[in-house]
């Protein structure tokens, strides 16, 4: 990792924009292709987070840029169902997220939550590159699996070469609505100032190859996957070498609170900071666990801890370590000065059901809170507000007119059919209507039911 003198850790990227644009599609995309080449390459993905290493990412840009140099280890990409929430946390001192990928559907433009997406962004003053995805849409489109973009696009005819140019137009005049200069990146002379677009495909085609019995291959197209790397990668070593300076002080965030059969409660956090070491004592909210399974683990990574008494942990909230000079008390007190934050926020007040983001764990209203807006997921616990908040269910499914929906808006009305463990509340609850009625709080009262 020290080349050129500097130390960096890797860069920590999240995927955002509106719902069926493509994310999870483009990160399958990522991952699946190297994994069907049969050429595990390092990634790892232990958790909501997918790491690629950065030898892993020369060799998939290789035809792009042979010479491409990478001064990061790596690069970190969040993808927990989540996610969006958590470009919203910070741990302490700073974002989780380095930098973020904003998809946008080439067919469709710039819809409402790709706004609020990039209206987070802004707030948060994260860069961010637009992905424009599904350029297979474009009629006539011929694949050319896994190719930069510009050898690709140069294999298509005039008519989609113009289909690409009209909509590329169209989009770039919402972005400039939204105040945004955007270009195609690489005819992006001013990056920092003009935001770069790169036209991505990342849907699974099939493949028939005939021989006496037909062969189906199904394999992702992939156009763009190679410059939207080596874009992500370069961007955050060239413009952010401080805030990438590897520290040996630990950051570190839960993300997820899960339980997993045979481990009991497990933590996922990202290791933004700093290094994990087996033996490590860790507090998280006030709770005392020890790390175990691996040796050492160095930023920026995503990793499942298993210790006992994680069960009440808070995701959002800070891990800390226990170093040998440090007095425990003071990191438990530190540790719960998180929770403290976030749970003055919460209102406790009156009946209702409350809904609560996917990723978080037992007392789980405390990250929605500070998030904007609501995103329901399948997975979502649901609880109802008894001395403390009481876990009755997950949502199994949510259905806004027949079709699914993993994010919620205020006066949006959704069914939630949820799985429960309280079978008594589950009865009241199940198969009903439910209208959005605040999006900071996430609560969904019982007056507004059908
Ligand atoms: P998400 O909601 O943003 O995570 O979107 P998904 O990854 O779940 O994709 C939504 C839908 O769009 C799925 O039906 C995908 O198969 C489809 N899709 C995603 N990427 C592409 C693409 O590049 N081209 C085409 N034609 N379809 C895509
Ligand atoms: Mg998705």
């Amino acid at each position: 990792p020290a080349q050129n003198g500097q130390n960096l850790r890797s860069p920590i990227c999240c995927i955002m924009g509106h719902v069926d644009t493509g994310k999870t599609k483009l990160l399958d995309c990522i991952r699946g292709t190297n994994v069907q080449e049969g050429e595990a390459g390092g990634i790892t993905q232990q958790i909501g987070a997918t790491y690629f290493p950065a030898e892993n990412i020369r060799e998939r840009t290789m035809e792009l840029k042979a010479d491409a140099k990478l001064n990061v280890p790596g690069l970190l990409v969040i993808d927990t169902p989540g996610h969006e929430s958590f470009t919203n946390l910070r741990s302490r001192g700073s974002g989780l997220c380095d930098i973020a990928i904003l998809v946008v559907d080439i067919m469709h433009g710039l819809e409402p939550q790709t706004i609020e997406s990039l209206n987070l962004l802004k707030m948060r003053n994260t860069d961010f590159i637009v992905a424009l995805n599904k350029v297979d849409r474009l009629n006539g489109w011929k694949t050319c699996r896994n190719a930069p973009i510009r050898k690709a696009m140069n294999q298509q005819t005039k008519n989609v070469q113009d289909q690409f140019n009209g909509k590329l137009n169209q989009i770039r005049g919402q972005f400039m609505e939204q105040g945004l200069n955007t270009e195609l990146y690489y005819k992006n002379k001013s990056m920092g100032e003009t935001f770069s677009i790169v036209p991505t495909s990342a849907i699974r085609t099939l493949n028939f190859v005939a021989s006496s019995h037909m062969l189906v291959i199904v394999a992702n197209s992939g156009e763009g996957i190679p410059d939207l790397l080596l874009l992500l990668v370069q961007w955050a070593q060239r413009t952010m070498v401080k805030r990438l300076t590897y520290s040996n002080e630990v950051q570190c965030t839960v993300l997820e609170v899960k339980v997993v059969e045979g481990h009991g409660t497990t933590i996922d956090v990202v290791l933004v900071n700093g290094v994990l070491r087996e033996g490590d004592q860790v507090v998280v909210c006030g709770l005392q666990g020890t790390y175990l399974h691996h040796k050492e683990i160095k930023a920026a990574q995503g990793i499942k801890i298993t210790a006992q008494g994680l069960e009440h942990t808070i995701a959002g909230t800070s891990l800390y370590v226990v170093g040998p000079r440090d007095d425990l008390e003071n990191i438990k007190e530190a540790a719960m000065e998180d929770m403290k934050s976030v749970m003055t926020r919460i209102d406790k007040s009156g009946e209702g059901v409350y809904v609560q983001a996917s990723t978080l764990g037992y007392i789980q209203v405390a990250v929605m809170v500070v998030v904007p807006q609501l995103f329901l997921d399948v997975g979502t616990p649901l609880c109802v507000p008894q001395r403390d908040f009481i876990e009755i269910g997950r949502i199994a499914s949510i259905e806004n007119n027949h079709k699914p929906v993993d994010y919620a808006k205020k006066g949006q009305k959704v069914a939630i059919k949820i799985i429960g463990s309280n079978p008594e509340e589950k009865q009241k609850m199940f198969g009903r209507h439910f209208e959005i009625e605040d999006e900071l709080v996430s609560r969904i009262s019982r007056n507004s039911l059908d």
